[in-house]
């Protein structure tokens, strides 16, 4: 028997309609990489999707074809997503700032028939052009005014395009993982599994939004679709912000001028921020709440938002998660909390939304006790999760019980809270105990003077690995090994200091900002540690 309720099928094109009719007027702002800016509303943004999915209809898109996009956060890159699903497609955020290897095999591998680019990507359009096996149509999305671009392909479109109706198991989104081993894999998000995380994002655990929000998101459209924010702010109305630069003065003007309440990015944008403000004494305005992700977000960053009264969701999520996991938010009885206890809850990964599942499992795949001690490979599960990765590619990416292994190393406390360790190809295995790299790196950039560091394990005799501690200092400062120590000494089990430190100039970072691990890993792999015979 069925029950008595309406067909409504979670479709992502319903997000729009409603901010369309009950927010129209609610402003998406766009600062763009020549620094003009231009301001558009959820209406004048459905409008554009309409006719953008009417042009490429006339282009001959079919439902399921894959429209790619390399570009920056913009209007007119979020019209694109919501007119190519709007008209049956998939929408297939590639990042720019992949290999030229890793963008040809990703447009050949999705097969991507369409392609908006930004102008300050043509270069790369032109260099690939030749190695793109499957795109007829090109349309760069701030051509100048009057040539071939955006701006003209929709120009002559009616207004009354009907979006393609189907199943709310459909595709609507294809990201591709960052392929830091071996080459990238695609992720297909549904209709449904996109629609019931935007209303998970919106909830005060997770992002917090509302119709009162103004929301900055940090993170590029391309990394894991901004974590899921041009879904989840219209289904509340939150006003929009975009930036195609990321540069901190920018961006701290942003804020200001927009009264930004809400923003989202990865340690990395937000050191290079917090550094101009400390610089400048630029203000964050109305700021009152950050979400941290992508990579461990670092106590002393935690502590700095909390000293301004600023909210920190320290998210944790994978682009095979689309991508939100866990979010560490305030539990309750955190006005009773202390600030040391309010921030050692906030460094850790915090607890799932309803819709995520988690267990940890130990080598042998045997579900290991959440009791805040056993530590093991996590593992996930819900309807935003992914089953299988795109095209088959190495087969059910979650097992058959239904679980996906996040790669991650993980406890689970009592009270739920995760807590990453490390990535399972980062733990430094010394002695057959495992040292976390991410709390190495976290308590070393706490220390005066240091900027980043980068905790990798090097061959030892005894003990098989040992921690080699990589520091870039902050600029003019002159910290010591000795003084490293010593403050690690403070936070980190005795065992696990470093065996030495070494300064450098910079360290290599993925194409969404991360520390990039196995390169440093295979630059430091014949590295002796002082006193060790090779
Ligand atoms: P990506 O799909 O590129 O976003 O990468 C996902 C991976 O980033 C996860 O599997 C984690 O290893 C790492 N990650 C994301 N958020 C966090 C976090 N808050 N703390 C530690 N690691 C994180």
């Amino acid at each position: 028997m069925l029950g008595g309720m309406q067909d409504w099928p979670l479709r992502v094109m319903r997000i729009l309609d409603h901010a369309e009719r009950e927010h129209g007027g609610r402003e998406i702002v766009s600062l763009w990489a020549d620094h003009s800016q231009t301001r558009t509303t959820y209406a004048g943004l459905a409008r554009d999707a309409r006719r953008l999915a009417a042009a490429l209809t006339r282009l001959g898109l079919k439902r399921g074809d894959r429209v790619a996009t390399l570009a920056m956060n913009h209007s007119r890159h979020m019209a694109a997503w919501y007119g190519a699903i709007g008209a049956g497609g998939v929408i297939h955020t590639i990042n720019p700032r992949l290999f030229d290897e890793q963008l040809a095999y990703i447009a050949n591998h999705a097969e991507d028939r369409v392609l908006f680019y930004d102008a300050a990507f043509a270069p790369i359009v032109e260099r690939l052009k030749p190695q793109w096996r499957t795109i007829e149509h090109f349309v760069c999305f701030d051509a100048p005014a009057g040539e071939d671009g955006y701006e003209a392909l929709i120009a002559g479109e009616a207004d009354g395009f009907a979006w393609v109706e189907g199943d709310e198991r459909e595709p609507c989104m294809l990201c591709y993982t960052s392929g830091t081993t071996g080459n990238p894999k695609g992720v297909l998000y549904e209709h449904r599994s996109t629609l019931l995380h935007a209303l998970t994002e919106i909830s005060p655990d997770v992002f917090n939004l509302s119709a009162r929000s103004v929301a900055l998101p940090i993170v590029p459209m391309f990394h894991a679709a901004a974590w899921g924010l041009p879904f989840a702010t219209p289904l509340v109305g939150a006003k929009l912000v975009f930036s195609a630069d990321y540069t901190p003065d920018l961006m701290c003007r942003l804020f200001a001028e927009e009264k930004v309440t809400h923003s989202a990015g990865v340690p990395t944008v937000w050191l290079a921020m917090i550094a101009h403000v400390e610089a400048t004494g630029a203000e964050l305005g109305a700021l009152r709440h950050v979400t941290i992700g992508g990579s461990a977000a670092p106590r002393a960053m935690i502590e700095w938002f909390h000293a301004r009264g600023i909210d920190v969701g320290h998210a944790w999520g994978m682009t095979e998660m689309s991508p939100i996991g866990t979010v560490g938010a305030p539990p309750s009885g955190w006005e009773e909390m202390s600030p040391a206890d309010r921030l050692a809850y906030v460094c850790r990964q915090g607890r799932v939304p309803f819709g995520v599942e988690l267990r940890i499992v130990d080598e042998d795949g045997q579900v290991l006790p959440r009791d805040g001690v056993a530590s093991g490979r996590l593992q996930a599960r819900g309807p935003w999760i992914v089953k299988q990765y795109f095209q088959d590619e190495g087969g059910p990416a979650a097992a058959a019980d239904g679980w996906f292994d996040t790669g991650d190393v993980a406890i689970l406390h009592p009270d739920g809270v995760m807590q990453i360790t490390d990535r399972s190809k980062d733990v430094i295995k010394s002695g057959g105990e495992w040292i976390s790299s991410i709390d190495l790196e976290n308590a070393a950039v706490g220390c005066a003077g240091v900027a980043e560091a980068a905790a990798v394990g090097v061959y030892h005799p005894k003990w098989d690995e040992r921690p080699l501690l990589l520091v870039v200092r902050k600029d003019g400062a002159e910290v010591t090994a000795e003084q490293i120590l010593a403050h690690l000494a403070g936070h980190v089990a005795k065992w696990w200091l470093p065996d030495e430190i070494l300064f450098v100039d910079s360290l290599p970072h993925t194409a969404t900002g991360k520390l990039l691990k196995t390169a440093l890993r295979e630059q430091y792999r014949d590295y002796r540690l002082a006193g060790i015979a090779a």
